[in-house]
């Protein structure tokens, strides 16, 4: 369960978000949509304790993120972004980038965690991959890298930042893909994304975020098919 509380964020005289609360129960897959500029990403980062938030609360499975002295160790358990330019270690290869940080930061076995790191990459279709680095991949292969290294830290929730926007158009496919078959499993997952048939497909919730404000919430066919506000369906008309 992740409660966030009227939190608002600052960067000198940007108000980036504006009291915004969102309530996402376990297992929920949430959508965020919205024009650029408008706080997605400061408010997904705010839940990993990447940003802070200038006020308000957010609490994640009841470790409050935003305390002064939050169990940062513990929300980088619970928590796994993926983000759009897949930030995987260029001098690694496939296997070794969804393994490190299940050895040395959660100190699970290697044999363990290469052992479930070759089946998360194969359920991303990389199990001929192991041994690549990661400039030999297409972007649509780094980022299923990218995706198989956050389950590998199996996660409560994963977070994903634009995960196609950086991706060539015959890619984003495949990616998303790969993240519907994930919303079929039980794990809270928090997209972003410009992909609308991807949010509609996925979405218990998509929510609409404009000027550092949740402005609509609903099913994607509350949003999509029935929502006359007007910034949301400018929003459309230009994504879809
Ligand atoms: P995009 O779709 O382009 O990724 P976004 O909805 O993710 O946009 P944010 O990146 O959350 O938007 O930015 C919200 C506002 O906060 C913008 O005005 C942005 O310029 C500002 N902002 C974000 N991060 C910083 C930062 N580190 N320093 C200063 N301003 C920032
Ligand atoms: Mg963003």
């Amino acid at each position: 369960m992740i409660s966030i509380e009227k939190i608002n964020k600052n960067f000198g005289t940007v108000q980036a978000l504006k009291d915004v609360s969102l309530e996402i129960g376990n297992g929920k897959k949430v959508v965020i949509i919205g024009p650029s500029g408008s706080g997605k990403s400061t408010l997904i980062r705010c839940i990993n304790g990447l940003e802070k938030p200038t006020s308000g609360k957010i609490i994640v499975d009841g470790l409050e993120a935003t305390a002064p002295k939050a169990d940062m160790r513990r929300l980088c358990h619970d928590v796994a972004m993926v983000f759009q330019n897949f930030n995987l270690y260029p001098h690694k290869t496939v296997l070794e980038n969804v393994t490190l940080a299940p050895i040395k930061v959660l100190k699970i076995p290697r044999d363990k965690a290469v052992e479930n790191g070759k089946l998360y990459l194969e359920r991303v279709g990389l199990s001929d991959k192991l041994d690549t680095f990661p400039a030999k991949l297409s972007g649509g292969q780094q980022q299923r890298v990218a995706i198989a290294r956050a389950l590998n830290m199996n996660p409560k929730i994963i977070l994903f930042d634009e995960p196609t926007s950086a991706l060539d158009p015959e890619m984003i496919g495949e990616v998303a893909d790969v993240i519907a078959d994930l919303a079929k499993g039980n794990k809270t997952l928090v997209i972003v994304t410009h992909e609308m048939g991807l949010a509609r497909e996925v979405a218990d919730e998509l929510v609409f975020m404009d000027e550092g404000s949740i402005v609509e919430r609903g099913t994607p066919a509350q949003l999509f098919d029935q929502s006359p506000n007007p910034r949301l369906r400018a929003f459309f008309s230009k994504v879809l």
